[in-house]
């Protein structure tokens, strides 16, 4: 099964897809988790990604496509994936169904967690991230079991450069120019599916597994 997950920054995506990687045991791949990783190892790569992100701009789609569809091609995808924060953009989209549909495959799912930009700026200001191992916390929500510590790899708590409320405006203006249309491009194809990502976090998972299966 192969799933896309849609929806602003912050409405739950990565929540989301890692509870759907490990229910439907396929990998979870985030294009922001990718570049994050570079930036911490110095690669040249994670150099240029980084002067977008610290803006709250998108990293070029030259850069992006190329990462997503190596990753795609590895051995653990062969039996699907979900796509967290990608695709971004109409161009990206278009990429990733030619080469799909070069390999007589296809997306199966595109899932929009629908958040009102209201509910954004707070789940961000409270967004704790670990920059090991990907997972993410929410100081009220989904507090960890112990303050400022990750449960699953012990490493220490951050809050992410790109999550104070000046870039999150920015991010969230990007999200409406550049994203938002994916909601129509899916449409057309007949496979969005939207829940709403106001509800607590199991409610989410709850009514994408519905749609599932
Ligand atoms: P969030 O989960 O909060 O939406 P991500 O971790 O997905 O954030 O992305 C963080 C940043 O990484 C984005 O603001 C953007 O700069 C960059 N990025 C991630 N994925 C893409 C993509 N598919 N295209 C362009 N830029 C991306
Ligand atoms: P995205 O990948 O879309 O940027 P995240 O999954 O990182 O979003 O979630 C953004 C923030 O909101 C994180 O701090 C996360 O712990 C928290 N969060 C995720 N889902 C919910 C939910 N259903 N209710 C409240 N907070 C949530
Ligand atoms: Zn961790």
């Amino acid at each position: 099964m192969k799933i896309i997950m849609l929806g602003a920054p912050g409405a739950g995506k990565g929540t989301q897809a890692k509870m759907i990687a490990e229910k439907y045991g396929i990998p979870h791949i985030s294009t922001g988790d990718i570049f994050r990783a570079n930036i911490k190892n110095g690669t040249q790569l994670g150099m240029e990604a980084k002067q977008y992100m610290d803006q709250g701009l998108l990293v070029p789609d030259e850069l992006t496509v190329k990462i997503l569809l190596d990753r795609v091609a590895r051995e653990d995808c062969a039996g699907g994936y979900v796509l967290d924060g990608f695709p971004r953009t109409i161009p990206q989209a278009e990429v990733l169904d030619e080469a799909l549909t070069a390999q007589n495959e296809k997306i199966d799912y595109a899932i929009d967690v629908d958040v009102p930009d209201e509910n954004i700026v707070k789940r961000m200001s409270g967004r704790r991230a670990c920059l090991k191992c990907g997972a993410t916390y929410h100081l009220e929500h989904i507090p960890p079991r112990t303050e400022g510590i990750c449960d699953s790899c012990g490493s220490g708590l951050v809050l992410r450069d790109d999550d104070r409320p000046e870039t999150v405006l920015n991010r969230l203006k990007v999200y409406h120019d550049q994203t938002q249309p994916l909601i129509d491009y899916y449409s057309r194809k007949k496979i969005l599916r939207t829940v709403d990502g106001t509800m607590d976090m199991q409610d989410v998972f709850h009514a994408i597994t519905a749609i599932l299966g």
